[in-house]
């Protein structure tokens, strides 16, 4: 059974530091996403709802963009809340799209933003060509649509071209959009503009920050398979991933935890959180089991973090 989140009148006897380990943690969430990217709070929102389920510890982590960072950072502040700068970048690895969430304690180097900039321009291209595919399976001017549904600036993302689907009647909802169209190994998932692991990784420990894969379940991996990117991925120089992303199965998550306790892998949790009314909220995730998994925070480079100073 999934953990729901704690309750929120344990606010008082909080602890400042956070637990050296990740079985019965709580408060902490390191994956969630805003308006900036293709969330449906705004960073404020978002910040007021962390903070209405009582977590302590969030990261910010929109899809290629820091955006949102600033608002969040203020809306946090205000109720106390720790925030740490983050990202979720978009690379890929052997032809496959890989996340990978930068945590970044000392916010973002203009090397750091540089690769933003690039992302930006993968990103664009990208839409473009999904477009121009989805125009074989009957969705016309395709980018416009998209960013009719994005219904702003930001940076468009798959789930614009899976909601423009839907509206142009193309697909009767956005699980068939991706089930068809959109998810991995379709189509509209294009992954050549991405940059490659080794160089996104590169980017986030330049800037003194933490290269966390994200969701490692969640690639249709085999266990082998997903041995071979977490080699390459320390190779270039990561050093954590989730153990617990949103709802996991426990024996997967058990199994998970053993994978990365062998490459020595640090362990982070987050929900990925994109929109309430959902399964998730923020702060909610399966319960990570107790294993020789070191929390991610427990990083020396994330100290201040988890200390609150
Ligand atoms: P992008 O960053 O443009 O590649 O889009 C990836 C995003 O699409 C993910 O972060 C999810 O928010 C969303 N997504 C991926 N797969 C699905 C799916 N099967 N159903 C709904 N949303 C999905
Ligand atoms: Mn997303
Ligand atoms: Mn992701
Ligand atoms: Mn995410």
């Amino acid at each position: 059974m999934p953990m729901s989140v704690f309750p929120t009148d344990d606010l008082e006897t909080r602890p400042t530091t956070l637990p050296d380990t990740l079985e019965g943690v709580r408060g902490i969430d390191l994956h969630l996403h805003s308006t900036a990217s293709d969330g449906k709070l705004s960073p404020a929102e978002l910040a007021d709802l962390c903070h209405a389920r009582g977590l302590t510890h969030v990261a910010l982590t929109d899809h290629d963009t820091i955006e949102g960072v600033v608002e969040a950072q203020a809306r946090c502040r205000h109720h106390g809340i720790n925030l740490m700068t983050a990202a979720e970048l978009s690379c890929q690895w052997r032809g496959i799209g890989i996340h990978i969430v930068a945590l970044l304690p000392q916010g973002a180097s203009r090397n750091f933003e540089s690769g933003l900039e690039i992302l930006a321009r993968a990103r664009e291209l990208r839409s473009r060509e999904i477009a121009h595919r989805l125009e074989k399976v009957g969705l016309a001017d395709g980018l416009a649509k998209a960013r009719r549904e994005a219904g702003s600036e930001r940076p468009l993302g798959r789930p614009d071209f899976a909601a423009a689907l839907v509206t142009a009647g193309v697909v009767a909802d956005t699980k068939t959009a991706f089930k068809r169209y959109l998810g991995a190994g379709k189509r509209g998932d294009v992954k050549m503009h991405w940059p490659e692991l080794a160089t996104v990784v590169g980017w986030i420990r330049e800037t003194g920050g933490v290269a966390v894969v994200a969701h490692p379940l969640r690639y249709g991996m085999t266990r082998r398979k997903r041995d071979l990117l977490f080699s390459a991925f320390i190779d270039a120089g990561g050093e954590a991933a989730e153990l617990v992303s949103g709802y996991q199965n426990p024996d997967t998550t058990h199994d998970l935890a053993r994978q990365l306790d062998f490459h020595g892998l640090y362990g982070s949790i987050g929900s990925d959180f994109h929109y309430p009314g959902g399964p998730l909220s923020p702060g909610t995730i399966s319960p990570p089991p107790r294993s020789h998994v070191k929390p991610v925070w427990c990083h020396p480079a994330l100290r201040r973090f988890a200390c609150g100073e």
